[in-house]
């Protein structure tokens, strides 16, 4: 059919069958091409606001630590830094494109703690509240790049991949770079054993700190010349780094003698609390353990996490809204089974726990050794309630090899 009844875009002239969609207005009509090519010349021109969010429906930081404690024990010095940076990060998209007398950096944060002390756990319960895209990246895998392992430019592979490949929003992403120190210098001093292949990486990883633009392979994994690249910007990516760093109290109290060796050293040594070294960390302690100076500078929100006592592994069994305990009682809830615990079996957890030196991440191998048996037989029965004792617990326990627990 042609001719003037045949719709036809106002703009480029494609007939409706030529287009994907045609939209009507009063005099005219306007396809999806336009309509797509119109928002760039908008943004380009910046008369839009690429952010869609307002100040008053953004969570404020009191609102993001609140959300963290019903998930997190304790940890507050880091779930303070942590809920800051983001809202500032919220804040800085609101800002960009806008003409700004003053600029908001960007302020990447790294956090220092040993190992299942709640560092990925913040990570990913932070992540649920976000209104931006996210991702956890293990910096483990960048170890030996430029030989076998992933382009440092891959951590951006899963924030495109989560943003759906729209380059515009992974740009105003976070990513969460877990075991930063496994990147570190191997040696303290840089001019006797150079650690090229740590230094390397971290070289590329200061790229995307700073902001620049950095072609990402889409895939991930190792760039190759037939791939095709997505130019991303990372200037306003906030990038959140967690690490054990371990042995890095030793550089602190290294540190810290040298400095109370002063006239007031009596005063200063009475106050340090040689248990938790690690809250006494600051940026020299961090290129002491190896990290380039350049990255420190780049990582200004230095916040470090407490170590977990009896108390606060006895409140990571029930308290969290998904607590271990919470989610063994729903399971066996779904089977119309009400399961109780006595109390001094959560402590012999946790006692345990301290025994196997497993910390809080073993607390969930523990309970699900104590609970193997009665998940298998409850469904099968017509038990309505399910009590667990202390002998019971222990009995369940001796029977698994110590081992087994180990490995999970
Ligand atoms: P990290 O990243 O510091 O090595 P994780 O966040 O992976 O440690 O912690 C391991 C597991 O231990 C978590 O999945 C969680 O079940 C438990 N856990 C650790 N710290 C806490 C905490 N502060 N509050 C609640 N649970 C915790």
């Amino acid at each position: 059919m042609a001719g003037k009844d045949r719709k036809r875009c106002s703009f480029c002239g494609r007939y409706e069958d030529n287009v994907d969609m045609l939209m009507t207005g009063i005099d005219g009509y306007i396809c999806n091409d336009c309509v797509e090519q119109a928002y760039t010349i908008l943004r380009d021109e910046k008369l839009l606001q690429t952010s869609d969010f307002a100040m008053t429906e953004l969570p404020k930081p009191k609102e993001i630590k609140a959300f963290l404690d019903d998930y997190v024990i304790g940890q507050d010095e880091a779930k303070c830094a942590l809920a800051v940076s983001v809202y500032n990060h919220y804040k800085r998209l609101m800002q960009n494109g806008k003409d700004a007398d003053v600029e908001i950096e960007k302020s990447n944060i790294v956090m220092v703690g040993s190992t299942g002390t709640g560092k990925t756990l913040l990570a990913r319960t932070i992540a649920r509240l976000l209104k931006v895209p996210f991702t956890i990246v293990d910096a483990t895998v960048l170890t030996e790049a430029g030989y076998v392992g992933e382009d440092i430019e891959s951590i951006l592979t899963r924030l495109l991949q989560v943003a759906d490949y729209k380059v515009e929003e992974a740009e105003r992403g976070i990513v969460f770079i877990d075991e930063i120190d496994k990147i570190a210098r191997k040696s303290d001093n840089p001019s006797i054993t150079r650690d090229v292949s740590g230094e390397g990486v971290q070289q590329g990883l200061l790229k995307l700190l700073e902001g620049s633009v950095v072609n990402v392979p889409p895939q991930g994994g190792r760039k190759h010349p037939e791939q095709k690249m997505i130019a991303v910007n990372t200037k306003n990516i906030l990038f959140i780094c967690g690490g054990a760093f371990d042995g890095i109290e030793r550089k602190i109290a290294q540190r810290l003698n040298t400095h109370v060796v002063g006239y007031d050293s009596a005063q200063n040594k009475h106050s340090i609390d040689k248990t938790d070294m690690m809250r006494y960390v600051t940026p020299q302690d961090l290129r002491s353990f190896g990290l380039i100076p350049e990255i420190v500078g780049r990582l200004p929100i230095l916040t470090s996490l407490r170590p977990l006592d009896r108390d606060a592994l006895r409140n990571i069994l029930t308290e969290p809204k998904n607590s271990i305990i919470k989610q063994y009682v729903k399971l066996m809830e779904m089977d119309g089974v009400k399961l109780t615990f006595e109390p001094d079996v959560l402590d012999y957890i946790v006692d345990k726990a301290i025994e196997y030196k497993l910390g809080a991440r073993g607390l969930r191998s523990i309970v699900e050794t104590i609970m193997m048996d009665k998940m298998f037989e409850v469904p099968s029965s017509n038990a309505k309630t399910c009590k667990i004792t202390k002998e019971y617990a222990s009995r369940q326990l001796d029977k698994s090899s110590p081992a087994g627990l180990m490995a999970s």
